[in-house]
């Protein structure tokens, strides 16, 4: 039995437990990855102490601070979460674990663009994340989606690892910042197509080709859909109070309608998403945790 499972690794869940294990606790992290949406990030200007770094280097700072209390972590994706009397099941794989509270910071995943051959290509020539996966495509040919800053950005980090970028935009102005723009139009590896939508993603045991609603189709080795994150609630939409835009209901103290479970960070209805406040969270979700178990 664990007295806290912190579900998702991103700054709120790594915050959370560090606060929770300093007040002897036993705590299970569970995620998919080490620093959720910071992976994405290039540079932080914003972060008290540091007047520059980017995502990666501050997620190897939390995880070397988290190895430091060594708190179990567990890679995996939870698929449910089960209310007991006093205790909650979580599940995932085929493992079942159980403790006296939970910590919900799962944050937001990468939008999907629900077409033909995303899901079966994933891991295959189909990816979410640039600085992930860009080392991959190594003087290919690749296909960025989107027209946000996501987007602009990760077609210039490709465009210094790989052959040629196509930069799809289903509209025909950028929603990013004009500095992005600026260089993304000069950049002779990067080639734009506005007003047009992929229709499908096909390949054979790898991604090959991609066709696009104008009609076309485009020979290339990996698609890269950079359209945004959006939360999913649907393990825990029956457990807790979601509001209207789909984040978890909570009060002041990071508890939700449901005793014993709390919530921090993107997922919740706090009005402002950013990297300090979604730490805070987690602090106050783990310190309302730590009185909830003294209290009950
Ligand atoms: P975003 O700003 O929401 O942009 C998403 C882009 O994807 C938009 O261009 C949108 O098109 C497009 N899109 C959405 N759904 C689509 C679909 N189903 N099919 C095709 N295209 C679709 O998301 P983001 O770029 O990830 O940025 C998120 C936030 O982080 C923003 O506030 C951004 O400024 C910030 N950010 C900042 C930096 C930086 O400052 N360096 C870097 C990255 C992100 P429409 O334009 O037509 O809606």
């Amino acid at each position: 039995m664990y007295d806290i499972a912190i579900i998702g690794g991103g700054i709120a869940g790594i915050t959370a437990a560090i606060f929770a294990v300093r007040r002897k606790q036993k705590v299970i992290l569970i995620s998919r990855d080490m620093g959720g949406q910071l992976i994405n990030v290039t540079d932080i200007e914003n972060w008290p102490g540091e007047k520059r770094l980017s995502g990666v280097e501050l997620i190897n700072k939390l995880i070397n601070h988290l190895h430091d209390y060594q708190v179990e972590t567990k890679f995996t994706t939870v698929e449910g979460i089960a209310k007991n009397p006093d205790s909650f099941n979580v599940k995932f794989s085929s493992e079942n674990i159980e403790a006296k509270s939970v910590i919900l910071c799962f944050g937001k995943s990468p939008t999907k663009l629900n077409v033909k051959g995303e899901d079966e290509f994933l891991g295959k020539g189909v990816s979410y994340c640039v600085n992930c996966d860009g080392n991959f495509f190594k003087n290919k040919h690749v296909a960025v989606i989107g027209g946000g800053s996501s987007a602009l950005e990760g077609a210039l980090t490709l465009a210094n690892i790989c052959n040629k970028v196509y930069l799809i935009h289903r509209r025909d102005s950028f929603r990013a910042e004009s500095v992005l723009t600026d260089k993304v139009v000069s950049n002779q590896k990067i080639e734009i197509i506005y007003n047009s939508a992929i229709t499908e993603i096909l390949g054979d045991s790898k991604v090959n080709a991609i066709n696009v609603d104008s009609g076309k189709n485009i020979a290339l080795d990996g698609v890269f859909v950079e359209i945004g994150h959006s939360t999913d609630t649907s393990i825990i939409k029956e457990l807790v109070d979601i509001d209207e835009n789909n984040h978890v209901v909570i009060n002041q103290d990071g508890s939700t309608s449901t005793k014993g479970i709390f919530a921090a960070g993107d997922i919740t209805n706090h009005p402002f998403k950013q990297l300090i406040i979604a730490s805070g969270q987690g602090a106050t979700a783990a310190l309302s945790a730590v009185k909830y178990l003294q209290n009950s």
